[in-house]
């Protein structure tokens, strides 16, 4: 039997940062166990927008840490990582957009991240498809982009690797085995391993494993989606970002294409004990019920992007974000566990926040206080919750639907 200071569970960008943290804090051995292959389940089927500022002010400190480690793992494995500095339009066409915008160009300046006020011209010449008309504000964020996912999570992981991590894909965690309420180490099929500290990084599954634990943590699988048009120069190449929260959508250029995501009004949500262990056996839209849900979206996206009604869209990419009642994120000690870490719920934000989440989560573990101000997400924010309940799944879809629209999410309930 192996024993480690630290295993993590969960080979998607969360696992895989944390584990780049750790090692770059000469933590101890480390070792990751992912159920399948390293990046197969969320993190390569979102759309990566690092969008640094949101009406979710608790996030941003985070976010601007991958930013910065973007950055850094370029410089350390001496290659591109994928990150497109396009920039990001953020769109207001009505008074409460308006004034999100506002607070946002003020939580900007907080940061020290750049924000310019542009005219509806300016942003006509950046973004050759939009619809000026109804717009009554745009903020511009330079420094703002997207980023390949798939990639971003494996510059983790091999820079991990490299320092000296164990990166063991194919090794489900079946059990947590506490002792004396403190963490003492996994099982898997084949074996029994113990270590000093836990982190369940094991997204849409999170609960479940935290469960075995004795505190499923408050987070619900929620669909996300969005579609792809086929290439057509009229888009305008590599352009900014777009956010479109009078509408609930967002556009990002794809390969000479336009990706268009919608927050639905209704997004379904799903009973994590009914999820199969591999994403490649489960979709979360059935049959052909997406085009429904774009056609719904289509008025309101219309005022901004009228082209939506000729556009020719080519794929559908949908996937389970792990939401939350208030938007945040799940992220610290779980209760009654001495030495067990979550680093889950992350809203549909994982990818933009992964660097700031792998941070703190490696002070924790280190037994030092996190170098941010994570109190909002603590696990236990909610006390104790059915996250299985169609009750609590539906408070975590309402959550998701009002992402970007700017309603205040349900905060605790104790
Ligand atoms: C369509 C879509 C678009 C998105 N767009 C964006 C975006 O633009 N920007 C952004 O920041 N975020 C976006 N997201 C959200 C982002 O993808 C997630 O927040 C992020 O990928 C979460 O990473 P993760 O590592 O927690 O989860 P995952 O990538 O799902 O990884 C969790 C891993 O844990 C493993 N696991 C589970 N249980 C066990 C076990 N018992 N033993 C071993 N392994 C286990 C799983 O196999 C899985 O590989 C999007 C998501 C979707 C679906």
């Amino acid at each position: 039997m192996k024993t480690y200071d630290h295993v993590i569970v969960g080979g998607g960008i969360i696992g895989a940062s944390i584990a780049y943290h750790l090692a770059c804090e000469d933590a101890g051995s480390v070792l990751l166990l992912e159920r399948n292959e390293l990046a197969s389940a969320a993190s390569s089927r979102a759309a990566g927008l690092i969008l640094q500022v949101s009406t979710n002010t608790a996030k941003t400190a985070l976010i601007r840490r991958t930013c910065s480690t973007i950055q850094t793992l370029s410089e350390e494995l001496g290659e591109d990582v994928g990150f497109h500095a396009v920039g990001s339009l953020r769109l207001a066409a009505s008074e409460a957009r308006v004034r999100d915008l506002e607070d946002m160009a003020a939580e900007a300046e907080c940061h020290g991240i750049p924000f310019e006020w542009l005219r509806a011209e300016d942003a006509e010449a950046r973004v050759p498809w939009l619809d000026i008309s109804n717009l009554s504000k745009v903020g511009f964020l330079p420094t703002d982009g997207y980023v390949d996912p798939y990639l971003l999570s494996m510059a983790y992981a091999r820079a991990a690797g490299t320092r000296g991590v164990e990166l063991r894909p194919r090794a489900a965690v079946e059990d947590i085995i506490v002792s004396d309420g403190a963490v003492a180490g996994v099982t898997t099929a084949t074996e029994r391993i113990e270590c000093g500290s836990v982190i369940d990084a094991a997204g849409a599954w999170a609960a479940l494993l935290s469960a075995r634990a004795g505190f499923p943590l408050p987070m619900a699988p929620v669909r996300s989606h969005y579609w792809i048009t086929k290439p057509d120069p009229a888009y305008g190449g590599d352009h900014p970002v777009v956010t479109m929260p009078d509408a609930g959508a967002y556009t990002r250029p794809d390969v000479g294409g336009l990706l268009l995501g919608i927050q639905e009004r209704h997004s379904a949500t799903f009973d994590a004990r009914d999820l199969p262990g591999d994403p490649n056996e489960f979709s979360p839209t059935v049959g052909d019920a997406h085009w429904d849900r774009l056609a719904e979206a289509a008025a309101g996206v219309g005022r901004f992007f009228p082209g939506i009604h000729e556009a020719q869209f080519a794929n559908y990419i949908a996937g389970l974000s792990a939401y939350t009642p208030d938007g945040k994120i799940v992220l610290g000690p779980v209760p009654n566990v001495r030495g067990f870490l979550a680093a889950a719920g992350c809203c549909g934000s994982g990818i933009a926040l992964s660097a700031g989440i792998g941070a703190a989560i490696a002070d924790l573990a280190l037994g030092r206080d996190a170098r941010f101000d994570i109190d909002a997400f603590r696990p236990d924010r909610f006390g104790t919750v059915d996250p299985f309940s169609l009750e609590f799944r539906d408070r975590c879809a309402a959550s998701r639907a009002n992402k970007s629209r700017g309603a205040k999410p349900a905060g605790p309930t104790v």
